[in-house]
């Protein structure tokens, strides 16, 4: 019998981290990503450094966002992610909006619209804040379509960039 190819999901992802050289940390976090067998890198934004949200009393952030195509499905992805945080010493606890050395969020995955326990999508926040907009508005394509949500360039419009701004390439 023949088998089908599994099939390739088309997945933004969300990368940030504000603790302990978080500009080589991403890269850390992307590379690893990219390695997986499952995973194929095929764009990274800049690197952008942004202002923390939730508690002011923490350094700023860095962050990016990848596109990546994958056999996976959403919820080995999360687990994929999270392990991913783990090993870049992300520990989960504190104040919601924390400091962390590595946040790995899936933003959008397909036209997947899903809301359960473990996985929201669109991640909540892709509409809302400027540190995923814009790195998300430089990889993808003109016209892209937040599930639910209308047109990433109407969102991108009406966000401020509330002191955001692209790191140099080092
Ligand atoms: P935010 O989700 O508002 O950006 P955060 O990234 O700081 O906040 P975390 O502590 O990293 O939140 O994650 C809390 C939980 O959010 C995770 O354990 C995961 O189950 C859940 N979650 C829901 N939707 C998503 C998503 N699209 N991507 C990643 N995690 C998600
Ligand atoms: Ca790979
Ligand atoms: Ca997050
Ligand atoms: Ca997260």
């Amino acid at each position: 019998m023949n088998q089908l190819p599994p099939e390739c999901h088309s997945v933004y992802i969300g990368l940030g981290g504000n603790v302990a050289n978080p500009a080589q940390t991403l890269r850390s976090g992307r590379i690893a990503l990219a390695g997986q067998a499952s995973i194929q890198e095929k764009a990274c934004s800049s690197l952008y450094r942004s202002t923390p949200m939730g508690p002011a009393d923490q350094p700023d952030y860095v962050n990016a966002v990848m596109r990546i195509e994958t056999t996976l499905t959403p919820i080995q992805l999360l687990d994929v992610l999270q392990a991913i945080e783990s090993s870049h010493g992300r520990i989960r606890q504190g104040e919601r909006w924390g400091p962390r050395t590595l946040d790995l969020d899936i933003l959008l995955y397909d036209d997947l619209i899903m809301n359960e326990s473990r996985l929201t999508l669109p991640h909540p926040g892709v509409t809302e804040r400027e540190f995923v907009l814009y790195p998300l508005a430089e990889i993808a394509p003109a016209g892209l379509c937040i599930p639910g949500k209308g047109l990433l360039s109407d969102w991108l419009q009406r966000c401020p960039r509330r002191g955001l701004t692209v790191l140099p390439d080092v």
